[in-house]
């Protein structure tokens, strides 16, 4: 990062990214000074050699030249920061870690970057982390140098500088994308549109606009969009020219989508792309074990559009399907016996994802609770004709059991009880299933903890 050589740049939050955020403007010759209102985190990075001050006190901002946030770090919601506000009172210009990404590259400071550079970001409520990952393997089978950052993986200043030809796939959240100042991929993908996250954006309106940011600035030379919702159906209608723009693909998980420029879509478990009225491709995703469900199909259908954009023929696609082995946490089948399958989705924090791991099995012994998140589990009532029981945990255990009408239950409290209880109970054919529902700070530090432990306990439950 080369745009602020012998310039104090201010760097707020001293976490993975914020802290290789501070290593990249040093490098590039800023002057990095930094704060994080840990202090812990504050002696790590002391112990690197970084200059520590606190930005909140007056004139903090004095001679500063731009402050970068950190993604975990809320802005304004539920309460305005203390260190972007001061910022933002003194005229400081407030951008992040992917902000600094797409300025480096549009300068040009990426050394062996003549090449047009391919960038590809992935954005939506849910799917971001399988569809990045999906795009990432398919890029690797087809044998294109590629690399992934972003929310998952590495943060995008801890990449190396591409070579020619490499396409960087970045999986980006609306946390990331709302204070970006820079924000132009070559390919835009949007997955889909859900109620989560709500609080810290302001309501739906703001959530959305923090998305869209992403499509705006000239917009990207091709933008995959979901149109499952109607934000999504709106987002596509605004980018295209007309139905035959084929800047715009259209994807979804259900709906025939055969009249417009470009659309990939699922119908009866086969994915078919269509160009300009014509069936292209298709290819048959029943069997593919690590897709299960319709949201599984649509990111399946994101990360074909994708790949396809970049020139990548059908059958390599097929072929990367067949052999993606699934993100853990989502959809991941971790263990099989007498015909009962457990699958860890601890990954389902808010009501949307539940309802597609419910939809995705046709007989369920379904692990959910935790932190609930606003309005529980009402949405999930019309989902819950696979469910043969639940088996609550967590704080919200109570609350759930109350929105669960004819369905029967079971107020376990631990992981460890409710595998237990589940797996004595579950017969061939049934998927025990951990799709909570909730967030897991109730429990547990995150939701990969919460999905580690359910896969300990049926091991446990399988006999060591
Ligand atoms: P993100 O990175 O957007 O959180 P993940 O791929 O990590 O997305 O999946 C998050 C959760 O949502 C998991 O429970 C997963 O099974 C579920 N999920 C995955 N893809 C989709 C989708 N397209 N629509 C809805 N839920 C999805």
């Amino acid at each position: 990062v080369t745009c602020f050589v012998d310039q104090k740049v201010a760097v707020l939050g001293l976490g993975r990214s914020g802290l290789a955020t501070a290593r990249a403007l040093l490098a590039g010759g800023a002057v990095p000074v930094v704060w994080d209102d840990s202090a812990e985190a504050r002696e790590a990075a002391q112990a690197e050699g970084f200059e520590i001050s606190d930005l909140g006190r007056n004139g903090a901002f004095d001679g500063v030249a731009a402050l970068i946030t950190s993604p975990g770090i809320p802005h304004l919601y539920p309460e305005p920061n203390r260190v972007i506000a001061a910022a933002l009172k003194a005229g400081v210009p407030v951008d992040n870690d992917i902000g600094l990404f797409f300025r480096s590259f549009a300068n040009d400071d990426w050394d062996g970057f003549d090449t047009t550079p391919r960038v590809i970001a992935v954005t939506g409520s849910n799917g971001k982390s399988t569809t990045t990952a999906l795009i990432h393997h398919i890029l690797e089978v087809a044998g294109r140098p590629c690399q992934m950052a972003g929310n998952i993986g590495r943060g995008v200043l801890d990449i190396d500088p591409g070579i020619d030809g490499e396409v960087i796939v970045l999986e980006l959240s609306s946390y990331q994308t709302e204070l970006a100042r820079s924000l132009t991929p070559d390919i835009a993908v949007f997955t889909n549109l859900s109620p989560d996250h709500l609080d810290r954006h302001h309501g739906m309106g703001g959530y959305f606009a923090a998305k869209r940011r992403l499509f705006a600035e000239g917009g990207p030379d091709r933008a995959v969009i979901g149109v499952d919702e109607v934000e999504g159906q709106f987002l596509a209608g605004q980018m295209a020219e007309g139905p035959q723009d084929d800047r715009v693909i259209r994807i979804s998980s259900g709906q025939k989508l055969e009249g417009f420029g470009w659309s990939v879509f699922v119908r009866k478990g086969f994915l078919s792309e269509w160009r300009k009225g014509r069936q292209v491709a298709s290819i048959d995703l029943r069997a593919i074990a690590g897709l299960p469900g319709a949201h599984n199909h649509q990111n399946a259908c994101a990360a074909y559009a994708a790949v396809r954009s970049l020139g990548i023929g059908p059958k390599v696609i097929e072929q990367a399907l067949r052999s993606f082995g699934g993100l853990p946490h989502r959809s991941q089948l971790v263990g099989e016996r007498d015909g009962v399958r457990f699958v860890n989705d601890s990954k389902a924090t808010n009501v949307d994802s539940a309802a597609k791991a419910l939809q995705a099995f046709a007989r369920i012994r379904w692990i959910a609770g935790g932190m609930g998140k606003e309005g529980g589990i009402k949405g999930l009532v019309p989902y819950l004709g696979a469910v043969a029981k639940a088996y609550l945990i967590g704080h919200s255990a109570r609350d759930f059991a109350l929105e669960l009408g004819d369905t029967p239950y079971e107020l376990c409290e631990t992981m460890a009880v409710a595998v237990e209880r589940a797996a004595a109970e579950a017969e061939a054919g049934d998927v025990v299933l951990l799709a909570p529902a909730a967030a897991s700070f109730d429990q547990y530090p995150n939701f990969e903890k919460r999905g580690d432990d359910f896969c300990a306990c049926v091991k446990v439950s399988l006999g060591g």
